[in-house]
């Protein structure tokens, strides 16, 4: 079977741990999918979605919001931030924080830090709103 181990961590706890036939996240360089056999490999995670394709074919989705991924000798270590399956999202809670920061934004007269808070915050809610099941 073509599949490689995955380790999927967070602050939290672990999020996952097992074999996967693919992982397609989002780095500070654009997207990156692994697959088993991917040349050794280290880099930092942006914010995105994440989906993990499961040995039988399943395909998992999360809102993956910044952290570390390494492949080395065919296992794959993604130490991340904030790690959401998109069925433990909350939508409501997601668009609700997406209102307050384009409002905040919108409002003006923020410092520059402000306005990177709150761009940040817009960000992570448009993330978890489209992750989130419908
Ligand atoms: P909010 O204003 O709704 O708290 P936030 O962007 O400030 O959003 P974070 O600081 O990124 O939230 O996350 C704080 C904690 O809340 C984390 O543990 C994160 O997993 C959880 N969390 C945030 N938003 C959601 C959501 N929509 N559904 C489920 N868990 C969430």
């Amino acid at each position: 079977m073509n599949t490689f181990h995955l380790t999927i961590q967070t602050v939290d706890g672990p999020a996952f741990e097992g074999e996967a036939q693919r992982l397609f996240c989002r780095t500070i360089d654009g997207d990156v999918a692994i697959l088993a056999h991917h040349a050794d490999y280290c880099t930092a995670l942006g914010m995105g979605e994440a989906r993990v394709t499961l040995e039988d074919g399943t395909v998992r989705k999360a809102a993956c919001i910044g952290g570390m991924l390494t492949m080395l000798d065919n296992r794959c270590r993604l130490l991340a931030t904030t790690w959401e399956w998109s069925e433990d999202i909350d939508p409501e809670r997601a668009h609700a924080a997406r209102d307050r920061a384009q409002a905040l934004i919108e409002q003006g007269g923020l410092s520059n830090r402000e306005l990177a808070l709150a761009s940040a915050k817009l960000q992570r809610a448009l993330v978890r709103s489209s992750v989130a099941k419908k």
